[in-house]
């Protein structure tokens, strides 16, 4: 079987021009034309020796996942269905706006970590992605929305690690693919630009502080141990106070100076105003320091098998101004692309769970979550879900 070049970050590829008799400037030639132009015959790479070129046809291509499917929202995302072989289909969204394009890349065919309000979560684990179907992802993204667009200027400009699976479970080939990201010979996105999104495995982000700092999010969504503990299993293992004490570790390293929170927001779950009061005292803490964090308010995209609700906008915003006048950044993030379920949480892709994952989150959902009855006037006419 062929090697996939888009398995090889540039140093592999100077590796592997050597093992090939090839001076390791080569590799620099060929990461060029697979990433920055495209290219995915061996033909095409005109200013390779025909020699090279005859060696590389034999052994070895460039193939991203197949598209199963493409669907586009009337706000213009985009989604694509991506073939990852044995059954297994994950799925990948362009959501463009006026100054920039974000892609948002899946790291894994399905996800362990089960949170509650998470597509993903729900459809169990099957695998994790080699790099070649991470940056395949992108690489099929940037040179087929060129074309569409007719122009040879970069389209997508900012990455998020936010699309099915947990990024840092799948450790290596991230790190990998991050690499081919950020290389000036390849994609020569910026770390602030390249986001990381962690439901928080404390090790990990450690490590990859260490290892390529790139911009982190944080999968919060509770202000409290208990209330984590059920939304995101991982809470259990690393707890509140251990993953901020981790985030403000990052921070020493990171490309900006601050980690995003993400707080999904689910009606009568965590939505309160004492939650946000809640949340205040976690995020500032014993020495009252809010500056570390951005919080992200994300409004929840139902589905049927999570038995939540979307909280109604009057209290995402009645959270967030607890939240602003407490001085924390605070940011309510718009919906995209949700006709086309690509929006947050809604990516499902197609996986054979080879794990539990659906049978515990089931069996969770039946000692759930107790909707609490808020307190205050503003709210007496909100209906939780039952
Ligand atoms: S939110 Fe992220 S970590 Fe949690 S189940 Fe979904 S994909 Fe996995």
């Amino acid at each position: 079987m062929a090697a996939n070049l888009l398995d090889y970050d540039l140093e592999g590829l100077a590796v592997l021009c050597e093992r090939l008799g090839e001076k390791r400037f080569r590799a620099t030639q060929l990461f060029r034309w697979i990433h920055q132009q495209g290219a995915a015959q061996f033909d095409d790479m005109t200013n390779l020796a025909k020699s090279l070129r005859e060696k590389l046809k034999t052994d070895f291509e460039v193939q991203a996942p197949k598209v199963l499917k493409q669907q586009i929202s009337k706000d213009g995302t985009i989604k694509w269905l991506f073939d990852v072989g044995n059954g297994d289909a994950i799925e990948t969204v362009f959501i463009p706006e006026e100054d920039r394009g974000t892609l948002c890349v899946s790291s894994q065919a399905g996800c362990i970590v089960g949170c509650r309000f998470c597509s993903t979560g729900h459809q169990g684990f099957s695998r994790n992605l080699a790099v070649s179907e991470i940056v395949g992802q992108l690489w099929f993204a940037e040179h087929f929305l060129r074309k569409h667009l007719n122009t040879t200027e970069r389209v997508v400009s900012n990455v998020v690690m936010m699309g099915m699976g947990e990024p840092l479970l799948n450790y290596e080939p991230v790190l990998n693919s991050l690499r081919v990201m950020l290389d000036d010979h390849g994609y020569g996105l910026s770390r602030r630009r390249v986001t990381v999104s962690t439901s928080g495995l404390v090790p990990m982000m450690d490590q990859l502080g260490r290892d390529c700092p790139v911009a982190l999010a944080v999968s919060l969504h509770a202000p409290n141990d208990t209330l984590r503990d059920d939304l995101v299993p991982l809470n259990r293992k690393y707890p509140i106070s251990e993953l901020f004490a981790a985030c403000k570790r990052y921070l020493a390293a990171a490309p900006r100076d601050f980690v995003t929170l993400e707080y999904c927001m689910l009606q009568g779950v965590n939505d309160l105003p004492e939650h946000a009061l809640e949340l205040v005292k976690q995020v500032c803490g014993e020495d009252g320091n809010n500056a570390w964090c951005k919080l992200n308010l994300i409004p929840f995209n139902p589905f049927p098998a999570s038995g939540l609700t979307r909280s109604p906008r009057e209290r995402v915003m009645a959270f967030a101004k607890i939240l602003t006048e407490a001085g924390i950044v605070t940011t309510v993030r718009k919906t995209r692309g949700d006709d086309i379920d690509a929006a947050c949480g809604q990516l499902a892709g197609d996986v054979k769970d080879i794990t539990n994952v659906q049978k515990r989150i089931t069996r969770r959902r039946t000692i759930m979550l107790k909707p609490v009855v808020p307190s205050g006037p503003v709210f007496h006419q909100d209906v939780r879900h039952a």
